[in-house]
Protein backbone atom coordinates (compact mmCIF):
# COMPACT_ATOMS: atom_id res chain seq x y z
CA UNK A 1 0.00 0.00 0.00
CA UNK A 2 1.09 3.47 -0.73
CA UNK A 3 1.83 5.82 2.34
CA UNK A 4 3.72 8.74 3.11
CA UNK A 5 3.86 11.63 5.56
CA UNK A 6 2.44 14.49 3.90
CA UNK A 7 0.62 13.75 0.36
CA UNK A 8 0.24 17.01 -1.29
CA UNK A 9 -1.67 17.08 -4.81
CA UNK A 10 -0.78 19.78 -6.82
CA UNK A 11 2.58 20.60 -8.47
CA UNK A 12 1.70 24.74 -8.96
CA UNK A 13 3.23 27.12 -6.83
CA UNK A 14 1.28 26.03 -3.98
CA UNK A 15 1.91 22.76 -3.92
CA UNK A 16 5.71 23.06 -4.25
CA UNK A 17 6.04 25.70 -1.85
CA UNK A 18 4.11 23.44 0.75
CA UNK A 19 6.09 20.33 -0.74
CA UNK A 20 9.53 22.25 -0.57
CA UNK A 21 9.13 23.77 3.05
CA UNK A 22 8.11 20.58 5.22
CA UNK A 23 11.14 18.64 3.49
CA UNK A 24 13.01 18.54 6.49
CA UNK A 25 9.56 17.41 8.59
CA UNK A 26 8.55 14.21 7.09
CA UNK A 27 8.32 12.39 3.75
CA UNK A 28 6.73 14.21 1.13
CA UNK A 29 4.87 13.03 -1.66
CA UNK A 30 3.71 15.55 -4.46
CA UNK A 31 0.90 13.59 -6.75
CA UNK A 32 0.29 15.84 -10.16
CA UNK A 33 -2.39 14.98 -13.04
CA UNK A 34 0.22 15.83 -15.36
CA UNK A 35 3.62 16.55 -15.68
CA UNK A 36 5.23 18.73 -14.15
CA UNK A 37 4.82 22.48 -15.00
CA UNK A 38 1.37 22.05 -16.30
CA UNK A 39 0.35 24.45 -14.11
CA UNK A 40 -1.38 27.64 -14.15
CA UNK A 41 1.79 28.92 -12.20
CA UNK A 42 3.77 28.12 -15.44
CA UNK A 43 2.14 30.70 -17.53
CA UNK A 44 1.97 33.59 -14.56
CA UNK A 45 3.09 36.66 -16.54
CA UNK A 46 3.27 39.73 -14.49
CA UNK A 47 4.93 38.97 -10.50
CA UNK A 48 4.25 38.91 -7.40
CA UNK A 49 3.44 42.21 -5.00
CA UNK A 50 5.30 42.60 -2.12
CA UNK A 51 6.40 45.81 -0.17
CA UNK A 52 9.79 46.26 -0.94
CA UNK A 53 10.66 50.41 -1.16
CA UNK A 54 11.02 52.80 1.07
CA UNK A 55 8.04 54.57 -0.65
CA UNK A 56 5.63 51.28 0.07
CA UNK A 57 4.06 50.77 3.05
CA UNK A 58 2.29 47.18 4.45
CA UNK A 59 -1.28 49.74 5.18
CA UNK A 60 -1.54 50.65 1.51
CA UNK A 61 -1.04 46.91 0.37
CA UNK A 62 -3.55 46.54 2.35
CA UNK A 63 -5.83 48.86 1.45
CA UNK A 64 -5.77 48.05 -2.54
CA UNK A 65 -6.42 44.36 -1.91
CA UNK A 66 -9.12 45.09 0.03
CA UNK A 67 -10.78 47.88 -2.12
CA UNK A 68 -10.07 45.07 -5.58
CA UNK A 69 -12.03 42.54 -3.42
CA UNK A 70 -14.56 45.05 -2.49
CA UNK A 71 -13.81 44.97 1.12
CA UNK A 72 -15.40 41.60 1.14
CA UNK A 73 -12.10 40.26 2.28
CA UNK A 74 -10.77 39.51 6.15
CA UNK A 75 -8.58 42.70 6.58
CA UNK A 76 -6.53 39.99 9.15
CA UNK A 77 -6.64 37.17 6.37
CA UNK A 78 -5.19 40.19 4.03
CA UNK A 79 -2.38 41.51 6.60
CA UNK A 80 -0.63 37.68 6.69
CA UNK A 81 -0.76 37.65 2.95
CA UNK A 82 0.98 41.12 2.61
CA UNK A 83 3.44 41.19 6.08
CA UNK A 84 4.21 37.73 4.57
CA UNK A 85 5.27 38.90 1.00
CA UNK A 86 9.07 40.26 1.84
CA UNK A 87 10.01 36.85 2.96
CA UNK A 88 8.21 35.13 0.05
CA UNK A 89 10.36 37.29 -2.20
CA UNK A 90 13.65 36.61 -0.38
CA UNK A 91 12.60 32.69 -0.23
CA UNK A 92 12.32 32.65 -3.88
CA UNK A 93 15.72 34.83 -4.18
CA UNK A 94 17.13 31.89 -2.01
CA UNK A 95 16.17 29.40 -4.68
CA UNK A 96 17.96 31.52 -7.58
CA UNK A 97 15.05 34.09 -8.90
CA UNK A 98 16.64 37.06 -10.24
CA UNK A 99 13.96 39.53 -10.14
CA UNK A 100 13.80 43.05 -11.61
CA UNK A 101 15.38 45.57 -9.58
CA UNK A 102 12.59 48.09 -10.15
CA UNK A 103 8.74 46.65 -9.56
CA UNK A 104 6.60 47.27 -11.98
CA UNK A 105 3.36 48.93 -11.83
CA UNK A 106 -0.11 47.12 -12.67
CA UNK A 107 -4.25 48.04 -12.35
CA UNK A 108 -5.51 48.58 -8.73
CA UNK A 109 -1.86 48.96 -7.66
CA UNK A 110 -1.34 52.67 -5.51
CA UNK A 111 1.86 52.12 -5.99
CA UNK A 112 4.54 50.25 -8.05
CA UNK A 113 5.13 47.04 -6.03
CA UNK A 114 5.22 43.95 -8.77
CA UNK A 115 8.26 42.32 -8.66
CA UNK A 116 8.68 39.96 -11.78
CA UNK A 117 11.68 38.70 -13.53
CA UNK A 118 10.74 38.94 -17.46
CA UNK A 119 7.14 39.26 -18.59
CA UNK A 120 7.07 35.26 -17.62
CA UNK A 121 7.39 35.37 -14.55
CA UNK A 122 5.84 31.78 -13.47
CA UNK A 123 7.98 29.83 -15.90
CA UNK A 124 11.20 31.29 -14.03
CA UNK A 125 9.57 30.69 -10.45
CA UNK A 126 8.21 27.12 -10.91
CA UNK A 127 11.58 25.97 -12.81
CA UNK A 128 13.45 26.79 -9.43
CA UNK A 129 11.09 25.52 -7.11
CA UNK A 130 10.96 22.48 -9.38
CA UNK A 131 14.51 22.08 -9.44
CA UNK A 132 14.77 22.68 -5.55
CA UNK A 133 12.36 20.17 -5.54
CA UNK A 134 14.13 17.71 -7.76
CA UNK A 135 17.29 17.74 -5.39
CA UNK A 136 15.32 16.84 -2.06
CA UNK A 137 15.99 13.17 -0.97
CA UNK A 138 12.55 13.58 1.19
CA UNK A 139 10.45 14.70 -1.90
CA UNK A 140 8.53 12.12 -4.51
CA UNK A 141 6.76 13.70 -7.24
CA UNK A 142 4.27 11.52 -8.91
CA UNK A 143 3.86 12.62 -11.87
CA UNK A 144 0.02 11.21 -14.76
CA UNK A 145 -1.46 10.53 -11.13
CA UNK A 146 -4.89 12.24 -10.66
CA UNK A 147 -6.43 12.78 -7.29
CA UNK A 148 -10.34 11.45 -7.51
CA UNK A 149 -11.59 11.08 -3.87
CA UNK A 150 -10.55 11.51 -0.60
CA UNK A 151 -10.00 8.42 1.66
CA UNK A 152 -12.00 9.65 5.20
CA UNK A 153 -12.35 7.72 8.16
CA UNK A 154 -14.03 8.72 11.45
CA UNK A 155 -14.46 12.18 10.00
CA UNK A 156 -11.01 12.70 8.98
CA UNK A 157 -8.72 12.78 5.89
CA UNK A 158 -6.46 9.79 5.50
CA UNK A 159 -5.21 10.21 2.04
CA UNK A 160 -6.80 9.68 -1.55
CA UNK A 161 -7.77 7.20 -4.04
CA UNK A 162 -5.47 7.98 -7.47
CA UNK A 163 -6.17 7.26 -10.96
CA UNK A 164 -2.58 6.53 -13.04
CA UNK A 165 -3.11 7.87 -16.24
CA UNK A 166 -4.40 4.89 -18.66
CA UNK A 167 -5.42 3.38 -15.90
CA UNK A 168 -8.98 2.95 -15.60
CA UNK A 169 -8.66 1.24 -12.08
CA UNK A 170 -7.61 3.64 -8.87
CA UNK A 171 -5.36 2.87 -5.71
CA UNK A 172 -5.34 4.45 -2.28
CA UNK A 173 -2.30 6.44 -1.16
CA UNK A 174 -2.71 6.64 2.62
CA UNK A 175 -0.88 9.91 4.34
CA UNK A 176 -0.67 11.51 7.82
CA UNK A 177 -1.84 14.60 6.43
CA UNK A 178 -3.32 15.37 2.93
CA UNK A 179 -2.95 18.90 1.30
CA UNK A 180 -5.04 20.17 -1.78
CA UNK A 181 -3.51 22.53 -3.95
CA UNK A 182 -5.01 21.69 -7.27
CA UNK A 183 -5.59 25.22 -8.54
CA UNK A 184 -8.37 26.51 -10.24
CA UNK A 185 -11.20 26.08 -12.86
CA UNK A 186 -10.89 28.51 -15.68
CA UNK A 187 -11.43 25.19 -17.82
CA UNK A 188 -15.20 25.23 -16.74
CA UNK A 189 -15.73 28.23 -19.41
CA UNK A 190 -15.62 28.45 -22.84
CA UNK A 191 -13.11 30.72 -23.01
CA UNK A 192 -10.21 31.14 -20.19
CA UNK A 193 -6.30 31.92 -19.86
CA UNK A 194 -6.45 28.36 -17.80
CA UNK A 195 -4.17 25.33 -18.28
CA UNK A 196 -6.01 22.09 -19.10
CA UNK A 197 -5.05 20.99 -15.56
CA UNK A 198 -7.32 23.59 -14.30
CA UNK A 199 -10.74 21.88 -13.88
CA UNK A 200 -11.72 22.74 -10.38
CA UNK A 201 -11.27 18.92 -9.68
CA UNK A 202 -9.77 19.61 -5.98
CA UNK A 203 -13.39 21.37 -5.66
CA UNK A 204 -15.52 18.40 -6.68
CA UNK A 205 -13.38 16.28 -4.30
CA UNK A 206 -14.14 18.25 -2.01
CA UNK A 207 -18.02 18.74 -2.36
CA UNK A 208 -17.90 15.17 -2.76
CA UNK A 209 -16.63 14.62 1.10
CA UNK A 210 -19.30 16.83 2.54
CA UNK A 211 -17.47 20.18 2.68
CA UNK A 212 -18.79 23.54 2.01
CA UNK A 213 -17.46 26.70 -0.26
CA UNK A 214 -17.13 29.99 0.53
CA UNK A 215 -17.52 33.04 -2.46
CA UNK A 216 -17.34 30.42 -5.25
CA UNK A 217 -19.24 33.12 -6.97
CA UNK A 218 -16.49 35.10 -7.25
CA UNK A 219 -15.07 34.51 -10.69
CA UNK A 220 -12.27 36.60 -11.94
CA UNK A 221 -12.54 37.44 -15.94
CA UNK A 222 -9.37 38.79 -16.98
CA UNK A 223 -9.83 41.63 -19.24
CA UNK A 224 -7.08 41.39 -21.53
CA UNK A 225 -6.43 38.07 -23.83
CA UNK A 226 -5.72 37.53 -27.44
CA UNK A 227 -9.00 37.07 -28.99
CA UNK A 228 -7.45 33.80 -30.81
CA UNK A 229 -8.45 30.40 -29.34
CA UNK A 230 -5.16 27.81 -28.52
CA UNK A 231 -5.78 24.49 -27.93
CA UNK A 232 -8.24 25.23 -25.44
CA UNK A 233 -7.02 28.31 -23.83
CA UNK A 234 -6.26 31.81 -24.62
CA UNK A 235 -2.72 33.55 -24.42
CA UNK A 236 -2.41 36.47 -21.89
CA UNK A 237 -1.49 39.52 -22.51
CA UNK A 238 -0.69 40.61 -19.19
CA UNK A 239 -1.52 43.54 -17.00
CA UNK A 240 1.78 44.89 -16.55
CA UNK A 241 1.26 45.93 -20.39
CA UNK A 242 -1.25 48.67 -19.13
CA UNK A 243 1.22 49.76 -16.72
CA UNK A 244 3.26 50.65 -18.75
CA UNK A 245 0.59 52.78 -20.83
CA UNK A 246 -0.57 50.09 -23.77
CA UNK A 247 -4.16 51.34 -24.02
CA UNK A 248 -7.41 49.63 -24.33
CA UNK A 249 -9.76 51.33 -27.81
CA UNK A 250 -13.00 50.35 -29.66
CA UNK A 251 -13.88 49.09 -32.83
CA UNK A 252 -13.06 53.14 -34.23
CA UNK A 253 -9.74 53.04 -31.95
CA UNK A 254 -10.97 55.00 -29.35
CA UNK A 255 -10.39 54.85 -25.91
CA UNK A 256 -13.14 54.52 -23.61
CA UNK A 257 -12.24 53.10 -20.01
CA UNK A 258 -12.72 56.89 -18.40
CA UNK A 259 -16.19 56.87 -19.15
CA UNK A 260 -16.18 54.01 -17.06
CA UNK A 261 -13.72 54.83 -14.40
CA UNK A 262 -11.29 57.56 -13.86
CA UNK A 263 -8.48 54.99 -13.55
CA UNK A 264 -9.15 53.55 -16.59
CA UNK A 265 -6.49 51.15 -17.81
CA UNK A 266 -5.63 50.76 -14.14
CA UNK A 267 -8.54 50.36 -13.02
CA UNK A 268 -9.43 47.02 -10.85
CA UNK A 269 -9.61 44.24 -13.28
CA UNK A 270 -13.88 43.38 -13.05
CA UNK A 271 -14.18 47.00 -14.48
CA UNK A 272 -11.85 46.94 -17.06
CA UNK A 273 -13.40 43.44 -18.39
CA UNK A 274 -17.34 45.00 -17.84
CA UNK A 275 -16.26 47.92 -19.68
CA UNK A 276 -14.61 45.81 -22.63
CA UNK A 277 -17.67 43.51 -22.30
CA UNK A 278 -20.18 46.25 -22.89
CA UNK A 279 -18.05 48.08 -25.77
CA UNK A 280 -17.59 44.57 -27.51
CA UNK A 281 -21.46 44.68 -27.93
CA UNK A 282 -20.58 47.50 -30.76
CA UNK A 283 -17.69 46.10 -32.23
CA UNK A 284 -14.03 44.30 -31.76
CA UNK A 285 -11.86 46.09 -29.12
CA UNK A 286 -7.97 45.75 -29.26
CA UNK A 287 -5.08 46.45 -27.24
CA UNK A 288 -2.85 49.20 -28.95
CA UNK A 289 0.67 49.86 -27.44
CA UNK A 290 2.22 51.32 -30.79
CA UNK A 291 2.66 54.70 -30.03
CA UNK A 292 5.03 53.64 -26.68
CA UNK A 293 8.63 53.42 -26.78
CA UNK A 294 9.44 50.12 -28.88
CA UNK A 295 12.80 49.61 -27.07
CA UNK A 296 11.00 49.57 -23.53
CA UNK A 297 8.38 47.56 -24.47
CA UNK A 298 10.60 44.51 -26.10
CA UNK A 299 13.28 44.67 -23.37
CA UNK A 300 10.23 43.93 -21.06
CA UNK A 301 7.90 41.95 -22.89
CA UNK A 302 9.89 39.98 -24.86
CA UNK A 303 8.32 36.69 -24.58
CA UNK A 304 4.48 38.41 -25.26
CA UNK A 305 5.76 40.02 -28.12
CA UNK A 306 7.71 36.63 -29.78
CA UNK A 307 4.57 35.27 -28.69
CA UNK A 308 2.71 37.09 -30.58
CA UNK A 309 4.97 36.96 -33.81
CA UNK A 310 3.89 33.40 -33.31
CA UNK A 311 0.28 34.03 -33.88
CA UNK A 312 0.79 36.70 -36.51
CA UNK A 313 0.10 39.63 -34.94
CA UNK A 314 2.98 42.50 -34.53
CA UNK A 315 2.77 44.58 -31.10
CA UNK A 316 3.92 47.55 -33.03
CA UNK A 317 2.14 47.80 -36.05
CA UNK A 318 -1.13 46.62 -35.46
CA UNK A 319 -3.71 46.75 -32.58
CA UNK A 320 -4.32 43.40 -31.06
CA UNK A 321 -7.56 41.64 -30.45
CA UNK A 322 -8.80 41.20 -27.14
CA UNK A 323 -11.12 38.97 -25.16
CA UNK A 324 -12.09 39.23 -21.47
CA UNK A 325 -11.31 35.63 -20.33
CA UNK A 326 -12.04 33.10 -17.37
CA UNK A 327 -9.23 33.45 -14.92
CA UNK A 328 -9.63 32.79 -11.35
CA UNK A 329 -11.32 31.76 -8.25
CA UNK A 330 -11.62 34.34 -5.75
CA UNK A 331 -13.43 31.76 -3.75
CA UNK A 332 -12.97 27.72 -2.63
CA UNK A 333 -12.81 25.75 0.13
CA UNK A 334 -12.57 28.10 3.19
CA UNK A 335 -9.32 27.97 5.42
CA UNK A 336 -7.94 29.30 8.38
CA UNK A 337 -4.17 31.46 8.42
CA UNK A 338 -2.54 27.65 8.40
CA UNK A 339 -4.60 26.32 5.76
CA UNK A 340 -6.57 24.46 7.48
CA UNK A 341 -10.25 23.17 6.29
CA UNK A 342 -12.91 21.85 8.48
CA UNK A 343 -12.03 18.31 7.62
CA UNK A 344 -9.15 16.97 10.62
CA UNK A 345 -6.24 16.27 8.55
CA UNK A 346 -6.98 18.22 5.43
CA UNK A 347 -5.48 21.39 4.43
CA UNK A 348 -6.09 23.82 0.93
CA UNK A 349 -3.58 26.44 -0.19
CA UNK A 350 -3.32 28.18 -3.42
CA UNK A 351 -6.41 28.65 -6.05
CA UNK A 352 -8.46 26.03 -4.82
CA UNK A 353 -8.55 27.80 -1.13
CA UNK A 354 -10.80 30.40 0.22
CA UNK A 355 -8.31 31.98 2.38
CA UNK A 356 -10.45 35.13 2.41
CA UNK A 357 -7.45 37.14 1.23
CA UNK A 358 -9.46 38.07 -2.18
CA UNK A 359 -12.87 38.98 -1.33
CA UNK A 360 -15.05 39.91 -4.02
CA UNK A 361 -12.40 40.44 -6.85
CA UNK A 362 -8.62 39.69 -6.99
CA UNK A 363 -5.66 42.25 -6.67
CA UNK A 364 -3.37 41.87 -9.53
CA UNK A 365 -0.31 39.39 -8.38
CA UNK A 366 -1.59 38.56 -5.32
CA UNK A 367 -2.49 35.01 -6.45
CA UNK A 368 1.31 33.70 -6.98
CA UNK A 369 2.04 35.75 -3.47
CA UNK A 370 -0.84 33.45 -1.47
CA UNK A 371 0.27 30.21 -2.78
CA UNK A 372 3.62 31.44 -1.22
CA UNK A 373 2.63 32.56 2.10
CA UNK A 374 -0.23 29.93 2.38
CA UNK A 375 2.50 27.24 1.68
CA UNK A 376 4.98 28.44 3.81
CA UNK A 377 2.29 28.42 7.09
CA UNK A 378 0.36 25.29 6.04
CA UNK A 379 4.14 23.13 6.72
CA UNK A 380 5.06 25.06 9.72
CA UNK A 381 1.18 24.47 11.06
CA UNK A 382 1.91 21.33 10.64
CA UNK A 383 5.93 21.33 11.97
CA UNK A 384 4.05 22.81 15.24
CA UNK A 385 2.02 19.58 15.57
CA UNK A 386 4.66 17.62 14.43
CA UNK A 387 5.30 15.46 18.08
CA UNK A 388 1.33 15.00 18.42
CA UNK A 389 1.41 13.43 14.67
CA UNK A 390 4.05 10.71 15.53
CA UNK A 391 1.85 9.22 18.17
CA UNK A 392 -0.93 8.94 15.15
CA UNK A 393 0.71 6.97 12.82
CA UNK A 394 -0.61 5.60 9.15
CA UNK A 395 -3.69 3.21 10.49
CA UNK A 396 -3.37 0.87 7.28
CA UNK A 397 -6.13 -1.06 8.33
CA UNK A 398 -8.92 1.24 7.65
CA UNK A 399 -11.94 -0.01 5.41
CA UNK A 400 -11.25 1.32 1.92
CA UNK A 401 -13.50 1.15 -0.46
CA UNK A 402 -12.30 2.28 -3.86
CA UNK A 403 -14.75 4.42 -5.90
CA UNK A 404 -16.53 2.61 -9.03
CA UNK A 405 -15.27 4.98 -11.77
CA UNK A 406 -17.22 4.56 -15.55
CA UNK A 407 -15.10 6.48 -17.76
CA UNK A 408 -16.63 7.04 -21.33
CA UNK A 409 -15.26 7.39 -24.57
CA UNK A 410 -13.01 10.31 -24.82
CA UNK A 411 -14.75 12.42 -27.51
CA UNK A 412 -17.66 11.96 -25.74
CA UNK A 413 -16.10 13.42 -22.06
CA UNK A 414 -14.84 16.33 -24.52
CA UNK A 415 -18.20 17.15 -26.38
CA UNK A 416 -19.69 16.97 -22.56
CA UNK A 417 -17.05 19.19 -21.49
CA UNK A 418 -17.80 21.83 -24.25
CA UNK A 419 -21.07 21.80 -23.31
CA UNK A 420 -20.75 22.98 -19.66
CA UNK A 421 -18.29 25.49 -21.40
CA UNK A 422 -20.62 27.24 -23.26
CA UNK A 423 -23.12 27.37 -20.65
CA UNK A 424 -21.08 28.50 -17.91
CA UNK A 425 -19.92 31.18 -20.50
CA UNK A 426 -23.00 32.54 -21.96
CA UNK A 427 -25.10 32.02 -18.49
CA UNK A 428 -22.94 32.22 -15.42
CA UNK A 429 -20.29 34.45 -17.40
CA UNK A 430 -19.33 38.25 -16.79
CA UNK A 431 -23.14 39.71 -16.29
CA UNK A 432 -25.20 37.19 -15.03
CA UNK A 433 -29.19 36.94 -14.42
CA UNK A 434 -31.72 35.47 -12.48
CA UNK A 435 -33.23 33.62 -15.24
CA UNK A 436 -29.99 32.97 -16.95
CA UNK A 437 -28.60 31.36 -13.93
CA UNK A 438 -31.56 29.48 -13.14
CA UNK A 439 -31.42 28.15 -16.61
CA UNK A 440 -27.64 27.35 -16.25
CA UNK A 441 -28.32 25.19 -13.33
CA UNK A 442 -31.06 23.23 -14.84
CA UNK A 443 -29.09 22.72 -18.01
CA UNK A 444 -25.84 21.77 -16.11
CA UNK A 445 -28.20 19.03 -14.36
CA UNK A 446 -29.47 17.55 -17.58
CA UNK A 447 -26.45 16.80 -18.81
CA UNK A 448 -26.69 12.91 -18.73
CA UNK A 449 -22.54 12.04 -18.18
CA UNK A 450 -21.64 8.91 -16.37
CA UNK A 451 -18.26 9.84 -16.66
CA UNK A 452 -16.71 10.97 -13.18
CA UNK A 453 -14.62 13.67 -14.94
CA UNK A 454 -17.43 15.37 -15.86
CA UNK A 455 -19.91 14.89 -13.06
CA UNK A 456 -17.22 16.32 -11.35
CA UNK A 457 -17.64 19.46 -13.29
CA UNK A 458 -21.12 19.27 -13.10
CA UNK A 459 -20.84 19.50 -9.36
CA UNK A 460 -18.70 22.47 -9.32
CA UNK A 461 -20.92 24.71 -11.73
CA UNK A 462 -23.84 23.57 -9.65
CA UNK A 463 -22.17 24.82 -6.31
CA UNK A 464 -20.97 28.04 -8.35
CA UNK A 465 -24.27 28.57 -9.60
CA UNK A 466 -25.72 27.91 -6.32
CA UNK A 467 -23.91 30.40 -4.76
CA UNK A 468 -24.21 32.84 -7.55
CA UNK A 469 -27.86 32.66 -7.82
CA UNK A 470 -27.90 33.52 -3.94
CA UNK A 471 -25.92 36.69 -4.18
CA UNK A 472 -28.52 38.82 -5.67
CA UNK A 473 -26.99 41.67 -5.73
CA UNK A 474 -23.78 43.09 -7.85
CA UNK A 475 -20.96 42.26 -5.72
CA UNK A 476 -16.69 42.43 -7.15
CA UNK A 477 -16.66 40.46 -10.04
CA UNK A 478 -19.95 39.22 -9.55
CA UNK A 479 -21.63 40.82 -11.46
CA UNK A 480 -25.73 40.42 -11.70
CA UNK A 481 -27.96 42.27 -14.02
CA UNK A 482 -31.80 42.05 -13.57
CA UNK A 483 -32.74 41.63 -16.90
CA UNK A 484 -30.37 40.04 -20.00
CA UNK A 485 -28.96 42.99 -21.74
C1 LIG B 1 -2.13 33.04 -17.87
C2 LIG B 1 -2.11 33.36 -16.40
C3 LIG B 1 -1.35 34.42 -15.93
C4 LIG B 1 -1.32 34.72 -14.55
N1 LIG B 1 -0.51 35.72 -14.09
C5 LIG B 1 -0.40 35.91 -12.74
C6 LIG B 1 0.53 36.86 -12.21
O1 LIG B 1 1.26 37.52 -12.93
N2 LIG B 1 0.59 36.99 -10.86
C7 LIG B 1 -0.20 36.28 -9.99
O2 LIG B 1 -0.10 36.46 -8.78
N3 LIG B 1 -1.07 35.37 -10.50
C8 LIG B 1 -1.18 35.16 -11.83
N4 LIG B 1 -2.06 34.23 -12.30
C9 LIG B 1 -2.79 33.41 -11.34
C10 LIG B 1 -1.84 32.38 -10.76
O3 LIG B 1 -0.96 31.95 -11.76
C11 LIG B 1 -2.58 31.17 -10.18
O4 LIG B 1 -3.63 31.57 -9.36
C12 LIG B 1 -1.59 30.35 -9.36
O5 LIG B 1 -0.51 29.97 -10.18
C13 LIG B 1 -2.29 29.13 -8.81
O6 LIG B 1 -1.33 28.31 -8.23
P1 LIG B 1 -1.74 26.90 -7.68
O7 LIG B 1 -0.50 26.25 -7.22
O8 LIG B 1 -2.87 27.04 -6.75
O9 LIG B 1 -2.34 26.13 -8.98
P2 LIG B 1 -1.63 25.70 -10.33
O10 LIG B 1 -0.39 26.42 -10.60
O11 LIG B 1 -2.67 25.76 -11.39
O12 LIG B 1 -1.27 24.18 -10.05
C14 LIG B 1 -2.27 23.20 -9.88
C15 LIG B 1 -1.65 21.83 -9.90
O13 LIG B 1 -2.62 20.85 -9.53
C16 LIG B 1 -2.59 19.76 -10.44
N5 LIG B 1 -3.89 19.09 -10.42
C17 LIG B 1 -5.11 19.57 -10.76
N6 LIG B 1 -6.06 18.64 -10.54
C18 LIG B 1 -5.42 17.53 -10.07
C19 LIG B 1 -5.85 16.23 -9.65
N7 LIG B 1 -7.14 15.85 -9.70
N8 LIG B 1 -4.92 15.35 -9.21
C20 LIG B 1 -3.60 15.68 -9.17
N9 LIG B 1 -3.14 16.91 -9.54
C21 LIG B 1 -4.04 17.81 -9.98
C22 LIG B 1 -2.22 20.42 -11.76
O14 LIG B 1 -1.76 19.47 -12.68
C23 LIG B 1 -1.15 21.40 -11.28
O15 LIG B 1 0.06 20.73 -11.10
C24 LIG B 1 -2.10 33.94 -13.66
C25 LIG B 1 -2.87 32.87 -14.14
C26 LIG B 1 -2.88 32.57 -15.50
C27 LIG B 1 -3.70 31.42 -15.99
Amino acid sequence: MKKTDYLIIGAGIAGLTTAYHLKDVGKVTVLTKGKLRQANTYWAQGGIAAVLTKEDRFKKHIDDTMDAGAHHNNRDAVRHLVEGAPKAIRFLEKLGVKFKKEPAMEGGHSIARIWRTTDFTGQDVLDHLVKAIQKSKNITVEEDAEAIEFITHQNSCRGVFMRKKDSTGVEPFLAKHTILATGGLGQLFAKTSNTKASAGDGLALAANAGLEFEDLEFIQFHPTALAVPDDGRYFLLSETLRGFGAKIVDFQGKSFLEEYDSRAELAPRDTVTRAIHFEMMNGPVHLDVRYLDKKEIKQNFPNITKRLKQYGYDLFKQRIPITPVAHFSCGGIPVDLHGATKLPGLFAVGEVACSHVHGANRLASNALLEGLVFGRAIAEAIEKSKTIDEKTSIDETIPLTPPKIIMEPLAQVQAYAKRIGNIMWERVGIVRTPEGLKTALREITEIPARDYRIQHRQIVCYKMIQAAMARDTSLGCHYIAKTAL
